[in-house]
């Protein structure tokens, strides 16, 4: 692996105030694809990329990403939370995309070097954390209609703090009946570019009614609930905690699979299955659903106060955070800041 250090080190922002993505640290990781091989990772100091305006991935939208987080706790202990996990997300997203598949393993000992060398950047203040963004994009010049013969992945780093920072009480969501983001065979499990941008529309319009952000239904019937925009969805109804189950064309969220797997490690009882927008409205109505919250690596745990669907808008458990959801945000941070023990095996120290 080559290393090109910064000649000057950039000033760092103030931890306590943090705005989601708006700034990176002093290098980045880049790795190129050219005649069928993957060169060698190179960490660099952080830069602009000039690119041909004919680039394939600026028309056609042949484009993935991930993200994960490093952390670093009070004692100054810096970790990884399942960040292998979302390189093997990451290849099924490429393959999905037709890109090209990455080893694993070498991307990964190229991004702990990365973070070894930007470490500290890494805020230690509780809920923040150094959000890692490795992107992959078809690098190749050339407008024609297929699948490029070039890529560029690359890593870039950004010290954050919460990602909602709703004013005025929990986050709000609204169930979207008409707008869609994922459809069974489409390409809602990928990470890819597309299905963001695609999405700003209907996210335009949920915070013009005073929502925060968007609560997908399915593309069939716009009735069965999917997820969040950035986040698997989970409520709490007469004690169980349900979220939809995994169809194609939901996230499968790393988040949403460790909170499914804490939670019935601590005796709680879950379950993954198809769930309507009218069975979670009529449960809010009756009082039977007495937490919502969502749940993945930007978001953590952001519990929801108020849920709206055509013209209802109910408040949940009086805007207030949940037992179980406040339960699953210590237990989930506390493993990836090792305050407890990492019994899953999930957490990379150094
Ligand atoms: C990334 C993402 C999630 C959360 O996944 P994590 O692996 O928990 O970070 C959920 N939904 C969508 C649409 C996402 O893009």
């Amino acid at each position: 692996m080559k290393i090109v250090k910064a000649k000057e080190l950039k000033k760092k922002p103030d931890f306590n105030n943090l705005v989601f993505g708006h700034t990176f640290t002093d290098h980045m990781l880049i790795m190129d694809f050219e005649n069928g091989a993957w060169g060698e990772p190179q960490i660099v100091p952080y830069q602009d990329f000039v690119c041909p305006p004919a680039m394939l991935c600026l028309h056609y939208g042949q484009a993935i990403f991930e993200g994960c987080k490093a952390y670093r706790n009070a004692k100054g202990e810096v970790s990884l939370f399942r960040t292998r996990d979302n390189l093997v997300r990451m290849n099924k997203s490429a393959e999905r995309m037709c890109m090209a598949q990455f080893d694993v393993d070498v991307v990964f000992d190229a991004l702990k070097a990365l973070i070894d060398l930007d470490r500290e950047w890494i805020p230690n203040l509780p809920g923040t954390s150094l959000y890692l963004r490795p992107t992959m994009i078809a690098s190749e010049s050339v407008v024609g209609l297929r699948v490029s013969s070039k890529y560029r992945f690359f890593v870039i780093m950004s010290p954050v703090g919460l990602y909602h920072k709703p004013v005025g009480g929990l986050v709000k969501i609204y169930a979207e009946e008409g707008l869609v983001r994922a459809a069974i065979g489409g390409t809602g499990e990928a990470k890819c570019a597309g299905n963001y941008g695609g999405a700003f529309y209907a996210n335009a319009k949920v915070k013009g009614l005073g929502f925060d952000d968007v609560l997908w239904l399915d593309a069939k019937e716009h009735k069965y609930i999917e997820e969040v925009g950035s986040m698997n969805i989970m409520f709490v109804i007469d004690g169980t905690v349900v979220t939809p189950k995994l169809n194609g064309s939901i996230l499968r969220g790393i988040t949403r699979d460790s909170v499914l797997k804490v939670l019935a490690k601590h005796g709680y009882q879950t379950e993954e299955r198809q769930i309507s927008i009218d069975e979670v409205m009529e449960a809010a109505r009756s009082g039977r659903l007495t937490e919502i919250f969502g749940c993945g690596t930007a978001a953590v745990i952001s519990p929801v106060g108020t849920i709206g669907y055509k013209n209802e808008k109910i408040v949940v458990n009086n805007d207030k955070v949940g037992q179980i959801s406040q339960f699953i945000l210590d237990r989930v941070t506390g493993i990836q800041t090792l305050k407890y023990a990492d019994e899953f095996n999930w957490v990379t120290k150094f």
